[in-house]
């Protein structure tokens, strides 16, 4: 069964393409097949992963807006098993042509829906914000992992999220759920990262991974490399930590733990 997944918070920098990236490498070595969708303009993702955005004939935006069948804007990365449907910066245009659109909030999910059965993942990075890219990404998925920054104001801005993720639910998608948080950035230096941790843990109205992963020059080096963590620093602590997050979530697929918005 296909497993869709929308990394979505609309703080921007908190680790949503490191988390989408990381995780999708790290899956595809646990021979998943997985394909990586850039919905992010920024296309941070897709040169993350050593595509060049500039290079890319055709992508995410040629799919949305002139009907191209996902398939024939797949590019393969390095890594066996792990396709990528590479974003550009024209893909900011179809936020906006896409509003005169009918069923304009389901055009991602229908433009999956042939391609995802042949992938056991589908990773859709999304862009920092609650827009209409963000909108498709949860319309087409099964759950939503919200990454988190272990900083003070931390929770700030989830509400918005969980009601939107709620208002998805209710209206466009009633098989979406959260998925869970992840707490990316974690500096265990600092008394207050530990504080802030435990307050999230205490206090977040959703589930959250176990794994906390730590703030590493590792995990910010990789994506001007084109590589993720995974072949570019395995032995990090960033790398053992996206693992053990990819460990996590594949113990999901027996015990799921995702829960219905209420
Ligand atoms: P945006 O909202 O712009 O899409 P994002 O939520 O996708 O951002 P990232 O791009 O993943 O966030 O991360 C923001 C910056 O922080 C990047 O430069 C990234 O390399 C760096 N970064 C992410 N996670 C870590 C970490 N655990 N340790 C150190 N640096 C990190
Ligand atoms: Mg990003």
């Amino acid at each position: 069964m296909t497993r869709i997944l929308a990394f979505a918070n609309q703080k921007g920098g908190v680790g949503k393409t490191t988390t989408a990236v990381n995780l999708a490498a790290y899956l595809a070595q646990a021979s998943k097949r997985v394909l990586l969708v850039d919905c992010d303009p920024q296309a941070n993702a897709t040169s993350h992963i050593g595509v060049n955005p500039q290079h890319a004939i055709y992508g995410l935006y040629d799919v949305l807006i002139d009907q191209m069948p996902l398939t024939k804007v797949v590019s393969l990365t390095y890594r066996v098993g792990l396709d990528l449907v590479p974003s550009a910066p024209r893909l900011a245009g179809a936020e906006v042509e896409m509003v005169g659109m009918l069923a304009r909030e389901h055009v991602l999910r229908r433009a999956l829906e042939l391609a995802a059965s042949g992938y056991d993942y589908v990773l859709l990075d999304c862009p920092p914000s609650l827009g209409l890219l963000t909108i498709n990404a949860l319309t087409a998925a099964g759950g939503v992992i919200i990454p988190i920054q272990c900083e003070y104001f931390a929770l700030e801005g989830l509400a918005h999220l969980l009601a939107t993720i709620d208002l998805v639910h209710k209206s466009l998608n009633p098989a979406l759920t959260v998925q869970g948080l992840v707490l990316t950035m974690f500096d265990g230096r600092t008394n207050l990262a530990q504080q802030v941790v435990n307050e999230i843990r205490k206090n977040a109205p959703a589930f959250v991974f176990d794994t906390l992963i730590p703030r590493n020059v590792r995990l910010s080096e990789a994506p001007s490399f084109g590589e993720a963590i995974l072949t570019y620093a395995p032995r990090s602590p960033g790398a053992m930590a996206y693992e053990a997050l990819t460990q996590e979530l594949l113990k999901q697929e027996t015990s799921p733990r995702g829960r219905h918005m209420p």
